[in-house]
This record gives C-alpha cells, structure tokens and sequence, in this order.
C-alpha cells in the first residue's frame, strides 16, 4: 500500500466475478445488490427458476449488466460442484464466493431425525466446502480471491429448536478459521458473518407472534430487528480491496445480540 492509495477504490469490485448462493431472497439479494452496485458481474442463485430469482437477478442486471442467473439445489451432493462450474463458465473464474444459502429446521432435539439432520449439514456444510473446493483454483491462480460464509448468531446462543442448524453454523466458523490459514499465502481471505435476527421470508411467522417478537427484541441491545441491507456493509468489506488484511474472522451483524 503506498502514500498515493486511491481510498475510493478499496470497495471496488469492477471486473471481479462473484457467486452468491441463495440470493433470489434475503440476505443473499442484498449482498448480490451491493456487490453489483460495485461493479462485480455476479452469478445470483436459486434453488430452482422463480419469479423471486427472476426479479433478483433483474435488479443485479440493472448494476450490473454481465451478471447471470443459476439454479440448483444444494441438498443434491452433486449441485454444489455444478453451480461453480456453471458459474464459471459464464462470467470466468471466480473471484468472490459468498455461501449464503441454508436450511433451517426447527424441532426439538429429542425428535430431530437422521435423514432432516444430514440435509441440513448437507446444504449448509458439506455444499460450502466443495463449493469452496471448487472456487479456489481459479482464486490461487491469480493470487486474489474473497470467501464469505455466512453463519449465525446461532453460533453463540443456539436456539433449542434449531441443534442441529445451529450446529452447523458453528461448523463453517471452524472451516474458515482452518482455511484463513491456508490460503492465506495465496491472498485468498475468508470470513465468516453472523447475522442476527434479519427481516426475511424464514421469520416471517415466528416474528408475526408480538409477544414473541418481543422477547425476541429484549435480547437485542439495539432493540430492533435488521433488514437484509444492514448485512451488505460488512459483507462488501469483506470482499473487496478494503479487506485486504482480514481473514479468519467472525462478524457478528446482530445489533450486539450474541455478547455474552
Ligand atoms: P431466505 O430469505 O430464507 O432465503 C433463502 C435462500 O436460500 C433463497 O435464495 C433460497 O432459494 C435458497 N435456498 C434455500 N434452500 C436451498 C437449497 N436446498 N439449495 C439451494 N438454495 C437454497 O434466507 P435468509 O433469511 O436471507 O438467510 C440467508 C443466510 O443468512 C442463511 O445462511 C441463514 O442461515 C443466515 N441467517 C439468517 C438469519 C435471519 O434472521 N434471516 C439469521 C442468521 C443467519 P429459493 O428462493 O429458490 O427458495
């Protein structure tokens, strides 16, 4: 870094390549959005065609016109692969990752079955790590690369409906602090964000419950809710030149709600 750093460049994402799973909704639109706004050509995806992604992918065009539309559903083992690789071939290799997408079950513990346990750590673990597998060649080979999980507050206050959800997410902390370590000599960085609780499709009914949503505040030293855009700030840090320097870490988006 020199004296004559252009500091308006360090969230510049013009000409990168970016894949940011589950991003027909929520968080993902959001991040997609923003990376676009930056000028990468994104890969925005879905689980399967919907009016949802459609309509996401068409905002992300109106930023970015290059960017393009992937479907597959990462419960298949052999999709998480496939959506690089499609990925790939349609903006190059890419340079960013954000492994937003997850499945969220909510039973009590002693019911949780095998089969609804290892889909959850399938779509939520085992997909990211071949999804990263897949992504990093191309990020060694030019030197540059930006990996985002995103994980959960859950993490640090696990809800008791949610084990193995939860579980989960603490597995993807683990990974990325393996791997910060890893492929860090080839200026690849990877982070985790923890969002708390976001205003998107998963909440809905549970927060629609005013007493419930309550309680749920009081445990929010912000006491409020976020919506996906409060995510983008610390998402676009992270894939971009302004966090250049940052790998391993865990970034809680939750208005203070996992402190102890
Ligand atoms: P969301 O609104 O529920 O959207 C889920 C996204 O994931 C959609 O794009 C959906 O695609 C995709 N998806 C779902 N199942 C999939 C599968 N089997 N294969 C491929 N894609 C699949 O999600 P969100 O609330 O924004 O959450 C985004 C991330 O933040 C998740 O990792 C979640 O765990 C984490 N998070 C969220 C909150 C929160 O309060 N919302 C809190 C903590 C962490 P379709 O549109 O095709 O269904």
């Amino acid at each position: 870094m020199s004296d004559t750093m252009n500091f308006s460049k360090l969230f510049d994402l013009s000409g990168r390549a970016a894949l940011v799973t589950g991003s027909s909704r929520g968080i993902g639109r959001a991040i997609a959005l923003g990376l676009a706004e930056r000028g990468a050509a994104v890969a925005v995806h879905g689980t399967r065609p919907s009016g949802a992604l459609d309509e996401a992918l068409a905002d992300v065009r109106g930023h970015s016109g290059a960017s393009i539309g992937v479907t597959g559903d990462l419960s298949q083992a052999e999709e998480a692969g496939r959506i690089v690789g499609t990925a790939t071939a349609a903006l190059g290799a890419l340079d960013i990752l954000v492994v937003n997408a997850s499945l969220q079950v909510r039973r009590p513990w002693a019911l949780v079955e095998q089969a609804e346990a290892e889909q959850q750590m399938q779509v939520n673990f085992h997909a990211s790590l071949r999804m990263i597998q897949a992504a990093v060649p191309g990020m060694r080979q030019r030197k540059w690369g930006r990996i985002l999980t995103i994980g959960s507050v859950q993490q640090r206050r696990p809800h008791p409906d949610m084990i193995v959800y939860a579980a989960s997410k603490s597995a993807l902390e683990n990974l990325v602090r393996n791997l910060a370590k890893q492929l860090g000599p080839d200026g690849i960085t990877i982070n985790n964000l923890a969002p708390g609780v976001i205003l998107t499709d998963r909440n809905v009914s549970a927060l629609a419950d005013e007493s419930y949503a309550a309680r749920v505040r009081e445990m929010i030293p912000l006491r409020d809710f976020a919506a996906p855009e409060d995510c983008v700030g610390a998402a676009l840090l992270l894939c971009s030149d302004a966090g250049r320097y940052i790998t391993g870490q865990d970034l809680y988006v939750d208005g203070g709600m996992g402190l102890p």
